[in-house]
């Protein structure tokens, strides 16, 4: 059982550790940025509001967030753990996260943040971008995307430090050495 929770900006390489992790512990992996994707591709009514947000890299406001968040913890296959990726983005969803977890009586063990600076954030994103086509990896946004993380999701490192669980590491490093340090951090 491990319910873990990744911090780090935008590029840091969250999503493949998360995913990485997730399989390796048997836990789903829960990426808020996935499930908008998929909404707002589908056109669903929640894709259709989240839209104009994600392709400015602003965050999508959070009464649309908290609820699918709610939901997707409340699931079944979500008792036996999870990680969480994208979520909290900001203080307000992180004390929502805190009291949610009270209700469902439970915890969370560790907040893994990635390091990386951001000239290698812009460069990674960039050639995601070319790879992927994501609509939100293009240089424009993806400043603003940075300046966002700097401004409401950064001021979480301090929040989650308070609580003796918050654990960095360098993201800088290849794939590989990055997926060894964090199975260690979780598996000690
Ligand atoms: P990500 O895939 O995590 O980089 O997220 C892509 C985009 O989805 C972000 O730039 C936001 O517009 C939106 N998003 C993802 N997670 C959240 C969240 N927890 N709160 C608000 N917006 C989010």
């Amino acid at each position: 059982m491990a319910r873990l929770i990744f911090l780090g900006p935008p590029g840091a390489g969250k999503g493949t550790q998360a995913h990485i992790l997730a399989e390796s512990l048997q836990i789903p992996h829960i990426s808020t940025g996935d499930i908008l994707r998929t909404a707002k591709n589908l056109g669903t009514p929640l894709g259709l509001k989240a839209k104009s947000y994600m392709d400015k890299g602003e965050l999508v406001p959070d009464e649309l967030v908290l609820q699918m968040v709610e939901e997707r913890l409340s699931q079944p296959d979500a008792q036996a753990g999870w990680i969480l990726d994208g979520f909290p983005r900001n203080v307000s969803q992180a004390t929502f996260l805190d009291k949610l977890l009270q209700k469902l009586g439970q915890g969370y063990d560790s907040v893994l943040n990635l390091e990386v600076p951001d000239e290698a954030l812009v460069v990674r994103l960039l050639e995601r971008g070319r790879k992927e086509g994501r609509s939100d990896d293009t240089e424009e946004v993806i400043r603003r995307r940075l300046e966002v993380y700097r401004n409401q999701t950064a001021p979480l490192i301090d929040f989650y430090q308070g609580s003796r669980s918050l654990v960095s590491v360098d993201g800088n490093r290849s794939l590989e050495e990055v997926t060894y340090v964090l199975k260690r951090v979780v598996n000690p």
